[in-house]
């Protein structure tokens, strides 16, 4: 994927082999957040350090997206090409809950709990024909 760029910049680690998500650490209370902010929302402190939130979590909850989204939504999909995916909310590991978008699209796919991972999806291409990538979670495990 040389030919291809993060939609929005500084939510997960790129160019990498295994992007992971980026977000920040309080260092007086230790309480995360995604995407990066500048002060706590637990203590209001200003002291943050960037944070490799990692690219693995557990699904916490989720539903699934059966209609094309209003703006901002934008892909190069119409109203009769979408395809319906899955919305959930990932636990990470530090117990951050990260909302996202699942590859898997029906409720016979998702199970609370089941672990997940991050990958890359091209969202749409810009004028340059540069894929523009964000990140969507899928099953851990293969499913058979
Ligand atoms: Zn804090």
């Amino acid at each position: 994927m040389s030919n291809a760029k993060p939609l929005h910049e500084g939510l997960f680690s790129w160019p990498a082999d295994t992007p992971s998500l980026i977000g920040t650490r309080c260092l007086d209370c230790g309480e995360h957040a995604f995407p990066s902010q500048s002060a706590c929302r637990a203590c209001s402190g200003q002291n943050m350090a960037p944070a490799d939130l990692g690219s693995e979590g557990t699904l916490w909850t989720w539903t699934i997206q059966s209609f094309m989204p209003k703006t901002p939504y934008r892909t190069d999909e119409t109203p009769e090409t979408f395809t319906p995916y899955g919305v959930g909310y990932i636990e990470l590991a530090c117990g951050l809950k990260v909302e996202s978008r699942l590859r898997e699209n029906t409720p016979e796919q998702l199970t609370i709990g089941m672990p997940m991972k991050m990958e890359m999806i091209t969202v749409r291409k810009d004028e340059e024909g540069t894929d523009l990538l964000t990140f969507q979670f899928c099953a851990a495990e293969e499913q058979h």
